[in-house]
């Protein structure tokens, strides 16, 4: 029953977000491609919003962080280095009567397929490589093979020192970068929860040795309280630490940030103190020194690295998952106003006495600083309910009473109240209640 009910809530929202235009499948009319999303209007606007903020908060918020923007892809041997030729394999099995692959650490081999209900069907497990394969040029030989990076992070690692010089940094620093990266997934699902193409937002933060354990005590203090920002309901968030079994070949210490999903709890973010693992391997493998040197006390060390990473995606989803709310008589996206897509709408409440005109050259005034929509159609009633559904948290109308005394109602998206202000007071009131 639980399960059937978080089908229909993702059913729901598959559907609300295709409708308004914030996701589409890719490529829908040729049948759609498997786990790849576009996003739409409203989409590609919440998108970026979810990214300033991201960006405010680590760079611009801070002194202690620099941007990049590293390509996707890289040379061949960055993954060698840092395990992803070698490691980044998950154990796959097809079914031989439907043909169906799957992860063999998720289903239980001594059962019949789950999909056909064949026994014995299963072939054996072999390792699967997760990243994307391309050529680089025009000849498709093993010389010219490429990959579509997998993370992001592997990009700052190799531009440590550029970085470090360019902005003539001394430890601690951290450098951030938004990016897409690219995962073969054997069984991506849940929407835009796991795709094959996703976007992260990572930071790396370069530290000396001893130090670390002090820092990551410090980012994950600081990446939890990010999502406060975001408007999310603290009770479907938690914060899981792996304990010494659960950790990745990497990691000294890993933190997760988890959410309720109709799907179940789910990883979010993910802060990891990676040790000197990354750099002490590209130095093994390019023979360039990738070392520091600490001017005051003359030495000579590898940093070791705090990583903070969150897939933007998942955060989008995140965040549509937990405003999706369904009252008597409305579907409403209760979003954060920091992150929704239309931050006001205006409407006149009828179609003449120049209640249009006033409506327009209050947009007019509005746009360039804000995401604003103008709507005339229907009744109010009907517009009200299609700004709830695109998550916009302010209605404006001009109204008869905008006509004597130059004031319009503000409607609130969440309690439906309504209140006048003046008209020439609507930018500063939009500028006090967007921030996050
Ligand atoms: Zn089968």
């Amino acid at each position: 029953m639980a399960q059937k009910n978080a089908n229909s809530l993702m059913d729901k929202l598959v559907s609300l977000a295709k409708r308004r235009g914030f996701i589409f499948q890719s490529s829908e009319i040729y049948g759609g491609i498997n786990s790849c999303y576009d996003y739409g209007p409203l989409g590609v606007e919440m998108k970026k919003n979810i990214k300033e903020l991201w960006w405010k908060s680590m760079v611009y918020e801070r002194d202690d962080i620099e941007g990049l923007d590293a390509s996707i892809l890289m040379h061949p041997k960055v993954w060698e280095a840092s395990g992803h030729v070698e490691g980044f394999t998950d154990p796959m099995v097809d079914c031989k009567v439907c043909k169906t692959r799957f992860r063999a650490d998720q289903i239980d081999l001594s059962k019949p397929c789950p999909v056909c209900g064949s026994k014995d069907s299963f072939t054996e497990a072999r390792q699967f490589n997760l990243m994307f394969k391309t050529f680089m040029g025009p000849v498709e030989d093993s010389a010219n093979v490429v990959y579509l990076r997998p993370e992001t992070a592997q990009g700052i690692y190799v531009n440590f020192h550029n970085v470090r010089e360019a902005a003539r940094r001394k430890l601690p620093f951290g450098i951030a970068q938004i990016g897409k990266a690219f995962r073969n997934e054997i069984t991506p699902g849940n929407f835009i929860f796991r795709t094959r193409e996703f976007e992260q937002m990572e930071m790396q933060f370069f530290v000396r040795p001893g130090e670390d354990e002090k820092w990551f005590e410090y980012w994950k203090e600081t990446r939890r309280k990010w999502y406060n920002r975001l408007g999310l309901n603290p009770d479907k968030l938690r914060f899981h630490q792996h304990e010494k079994d659960e950790l990745a070949h990497y990691a000294k210490a890993a933190f997760d940030i988890e959410y309720e999903f109709p799907f179940g709890w789910n990883e979010v973010e993910g802060i990891h103190n990676r040790t000197d693992f990354d750099l002490k391997r590209h130095m093994e493998y390019s023979g360039k020194d990738l070392r520091y040197f600490d001017d005051q006390t003359k030495e000579r060390f590898i940093p070791y690295v705090i990583e903070t990473s969150v897939g933007c995606d998942r955060t989008l989803l995140t965040c549509l998952v937990d405003a999706y709310t369904e009252e008597e008589e409305r579907v409403v996206l209760k979003l954060s106003p920091a992150i929704a897509p239309i931050k006001a709408a205006v409407f006149p409440l009828v179609k003449r006495d120049g209640m249009p005109e006033i409506a327009k050259e209050i947009i007019s005034n509005l746009r360039g600083d804000f995401r604003v929509f103008y709507d005339e159609s229907g009744s109010v009633g009907r517009r009200y309910r299609r700004m709830d559904e695109a998550g916009t948290p302010f209605c404006f109308t001009v109204d008869s009473q905008t006509l004597e005394d130059d004031t319009v109602t503000v409607r609130y998206r969440d309690t439906m109240e309504q209140e006048r202000i003046a008209k020439h007071e609507i930018k500063a009131f939009l500028e006090e209640h967007i921030k996050a």
